[in-house]
């Protein structure tokens, strides 16, 4: 007989599992929540909302919601099947064409969420001869969609071309890929896609960006960061972007070359066998591009916010990440830390979400501030002031 601590733990006590998850301040748990960006309400509670990534405020317009409702009293609620079935419809039809015109792509192709057009992507062009390589610092959706297609998979440290450089040149593959987030959606970053299109293009690479954080807030027209960093559809093989973000709708997609969207057509199987999104959902993303292509202003105050905020946060001694965009982490180290600081900024009336690992590194935990168009400059003082009162500033 082994000793009591040898013998094996019971392999299904979830129960106990979930308790030590708890115990190290890991436990997550989902909220009611009324409303969206930039008010919302919990429990007959109002809330400011600083966690959401409806960057433009597009999700409650009333342009975008009547286009929904249209779509939805005309079409129905379901579409009935996938794309390659019957579910396919002129809305849909007509929202790749329109997204490949913007982004001056060949061709555009719609899936459900982000997380399956990463998925399908990469499973339908990789195989186990090939290499891909990926930030550290991707995505999850990413990161899963290299364990499923097999590919030798490495991860270069953060940013680091230079490495990601060496990698590609060496080793025997047939293809090699590189997937990055054009925005890193825990730190606010952008990629170095200059030197990583270089490094691409140097060992006859694909570049792959999920700019799911950049489109509509970046560059030109909202084209995100491979618009604002100015690559072609060469240099740049595979762009992906997601309609749930500042779009303030729901789904994704896949942009690049005819032979590229054909491919994934016929390979991709998160696009093959899903049904098809509600024509309604289509109708609101046709509605949103509309406004990001013709606002301009949204960019441009959201910008003003950004300035603004940090500024601010800087004169509190608070340790802002390098990010330009609206997403402005406060890293604090320990998980439980940050839970503190989203309780204690909860009872000011804000909503500010903690991000723990595995989400992110161990030791980096850190509140996720994100800023939206629709947020007043009265509304972002608000945070900052609710901040200073944390004295979470090096001065402190
Ligand atoms: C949100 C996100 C996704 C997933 O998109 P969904 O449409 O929400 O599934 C993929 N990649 C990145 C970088 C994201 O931030």
């Amino acid at each position: 007989m082994p000793a009591a601590d040898e013998r094996a733990a019971d392999p299904w006590d979830l129960t106990g599992e979930l308790r030590e998850q708890a115990r190290r301040q890991l436990y997550r748990r989902t909220r009611v929540r009324e409303g969206g960006t930039p008010r919302l309400r919990e429990r007959g509670r109002e809330l400011l909302n600083f966690c959401a990534n409806d960057y433009l405020g597009l999700s409650e317009d009333p342009r975008v919601v009547e286009a929904a409702r249209a779509a939805l009293a005309r079409d129905g609620a379901g579409s009935g099947a996938a794309h390659l079935v019957s579910g396919h419809r002129p809305e849909h039809q007509a929202l790749e064409e329109e997204l490949a015109d913007w982004l001056g792509r060949e061709r555009v192709l719609l899936f459900s969420t982000g997380y399956m057009a990463n998925l399908g992507v990469l499973d339908a062009l990789l195989g186990r001869a090939d290499l891909l390589l990926q930030d550290r610092l991707n995505h999850a959706s990413l990161l899963d969609g290299g364990r499923l297609c097999g590919a030798r998979m490495r991860r270069y440290p953060h940013g680091d071309a230079a490495q990601a450089a060496r990698w590609l040149a060496s080793g025997e593959h047939r293809r090699r890929l590189l997937a990055t987030d054009g925005v890193f959606s825990m730190d606010g970053d952008l990629a170095p896609l200059d030197a990583l299109a270089a490094a691409c293009a140097a060992s006859g690479a694909w570049l792959m960006v999920d700019d799911a954080h950049g489109l509509g807030v970046l560059g030109p027209q909202g084209r995100g960061s491979v618009a604002h960093f100015g690559l072609s559809q060469t240099q740049v093989p595979v762009l992906l972007g997601t309609l749930g973000k500042a779009f303030g709708s729901f789904g994704a997609f896949v942009a690049g070359s005819e032979a590229l969207i054909e491919t994934l057509v016929q390979r991709a199987r998160t696009f093959i066998y899903t049904t098809a999104a509600p024509t309604a959902q289509a109708a609101a993303s046709r509605a949103a591009l509309r406004i990001i292509r013709e606002e301009p202003e949204r960019r441009e105050h959201l910008q003003v916010l950004i300035r603004r905020f940090r500024a601010g946060a800087e004169s509190l001694g608070l340790a802002l990440l390098p990010s330009a965009t609206p997403i402005q982490p406060l890293v604090l180290g320990g998980a439980g830390a940050a839970l503190r600081a989203a309780e204690a900024l909860a009872a000011q009336g804000l909503l500010v979400s903690a991000i723990r690992p595995p989400t992110v590194p161990a030791g980096t935990a850190r509140l996720r501030i994100t800023l939206s168009a629709v947020h007043s400059e009265a509304q972002v003082d608000r945070l900052l002031e609710a901040l200073a009162r944390l004295r979470l500033g090096q001065a402190s």
